[in-house]
């Protein structure tokens, strides 16, 4: 004995569609209110993200195609967690877990990773901005910290000068993007070069996806990063950019 015994567990579950499982979380979580109309779509969109609306009594789930073959657990995890987010209820950690659990899975990760290559747009500038040459600073930096053997991205301004978000590399489009926020005759150059640093480690130590989990910044990362000379300095002048 000792088995689990997952006979009795939302067995019914199994053999719901899509819809009949968003109406039994709705009577879970709103018992006394009547269950509204339901429409659930699944669309080609460009990434995972899904939608919740409720109209003129019409109760509409948008969900990335990349759901529609997920199981039935699955999209359960997914209703909680929309209609949760729309009638502002905790969303028990069961299901939020569970439905990263199946995000981080390498197969869908691999299924979201080309679809986002093949539906997501992507504006990339070339590396020449008015003052600063981003393939000279990626090349420099290449020598001086990794022996000349990283594989050059696509290099990019953002369109905006966005201070928010500085740098970032983007693995589907293979492309360090940074900020134009930087592109100025006034801007350091320090701080420049350690963003454009801090997204060429993005490019060398991939995000670990263990579990439900997902680092970005492992420690192994957070350890290199340290070899930047003036690393400290560099800070600083961030937060007075
Ligand atoms: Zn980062």
């Amino acid at each position: 004995m000792g088995a689990l015994d997952l006979t009795g567990l939302q067995s019914s579950l199994f053999f719901e569609s899509p819809e009949e499982i968003y109406a039994r979380v709705f009577r879970e979580l709103k018992p006394r209110t009547a269950t509204p109309e339901l429409r659930i779509e699944f669309c080609r969109f460009a990434n995972a993200d899904s939608f919740i609306s409720l109209k003129d009594g019409l109760l509409l789930v948008r969900m990335s195609d990349l759901l529609a073959g997920a199981p039935a657990p699955v999209l359960e995890a997914l209703a909680h967690i929309l209609l949760g987010k729309l009638y502002r209820k905790p969303i028990a950690a069961i299901y939020s877990h569970r439905y990263r659990l199946y995000l981080n899975r390498r197969d869908v990760r691999r299924q979201a990773h080309l679809v986002k290559q093949i539906r997501g747009r992507k504006f990339i500038s070339g590396p020449k901005g008015e003052f600063f040459d981003l393939e000279e600073i990626f090349e420099r930096l290449n020598t001086q910290f990794f022996d000349g053997l990283l594989g050059r991205p696509q290099l990019g301004w953002s369109r905006g000068a966005s201070r928010s978000m500085l740098g970032h590399f983007d693995p589907s489009h293979n492309a360090i993007i940074i900020s134009r926020i930087f592109d100025k005759k006034d801007a350091p150059a320090l701080a420049l070069e350690y963003v454009m640093y801090h997204e060429m480690l993005h490019l060398r130590y991939p995000v670990d996806h263990t579990g439900a989990r997902r680092r970005v910044h492992t420690r192994e990362f957070r350890e290199i990063e340290k070899k930047f000379p003036q690393l400290k300095e560099a800070k600083e002048l961030l937060k007075r950019i």
